[in-house]
């Protein structure tokens, strides 16, 4: 698949969108242009690439909304050389929005289909973020502490195991609330044993599943 300059141009003017939507981080916005979101498209629905849309990746789950991926990492403040955990990695998208910013990406999909078929398509792009199939909901343990966290599915509460496993000034976003709408909430860890939250936007995510999301 090729990335014309008609694809570029649909690009440049979905990051104004989401720039006039109030999307700030320059950073952000730059990793939304670098990444041919067409790719991740059949040929025949290819016209939703560039539309501020959630889309069916089959499995019953999505690729997230150019503006949800935008803000979820503006929130997540990441630097590159920066550890980073996806839980829900789905299409591969929001991972390759954090590894155009220089992060080093740990990504778990519980659905096998969905890591069979992004872990092999993702390198063909170019990205090769650190692949894991099982119940993110408890985080990866033995690749812990990670410096951000971001969960791309809504989850009930927020999973204990996310915020022991934030290196010490971490960052988790996390979407919470029930299956039909959730809060975007942000845990930092200030120190070993004190954590702050901070609430914005409600969003529309599908369920976070397993031991610590929806049974
Ligand atoms: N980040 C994805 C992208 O860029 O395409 C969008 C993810 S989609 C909205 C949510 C994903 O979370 C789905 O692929 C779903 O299978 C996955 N998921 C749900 N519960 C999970 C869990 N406990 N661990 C890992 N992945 C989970």
């Amino acid at each position: 698949m090729e990335d014309s300059y008609k694809h570029r141009g649909k690009r440049r003017a979905l990051v104004k969108k989401l720039a006039e939507k109030g999307i700030r981080d320059p950073r952000v916005l730059e990793a939304i242009n670098n990444v041919p979101r067409h790719f991740f498209f059949d040929e025949a629905l290819l016209e939703h690439a560039y539309q501020d849309k959630a889309f069916p990746i089959g499995e019953g789950q999505t690729i997230s909304q150019p503006y949800t991926v935008a803000f979820q990492t503006e929130k997540l403040e990441v630097e590159p050389g920066m550890k980073v955990l996806e839980v829900g990695t789905g299409s591969g998208y929001q991972a390759c929005v954090l590894m155009e910013i220089g992060a080093d990406v740990y990504t778990i999909e519980y659905n096998k289909v969905l890591y069979q078929r992004t872990r092999k398509f993702l390198p063909k792009m170019g990205y090769k973020p650190k692949f894991f199939q099982g119940d993110g909901s408890r985080g990866l343990p033995e690749y812990a502490p990670f410096d951000r966290i971001i969960v791309t599915a809504g989850a009930p509460s927020v999973p204990n195991s996310l915020i022991s496993q934030l290196a010490v000034g971490g960052i988790l976003i996390i979407p919470v609330g029930d299956s039909s709408t959730q809060q975007m909430l942000r845990i930092t860890r200030v120190n070993e044993k004190k954590v702050r939250k901070e609430s914005f936007d409600y969003f529309s995510f599908v369920p976070l599943k397993g031991e610590e999301g929806w049974k």
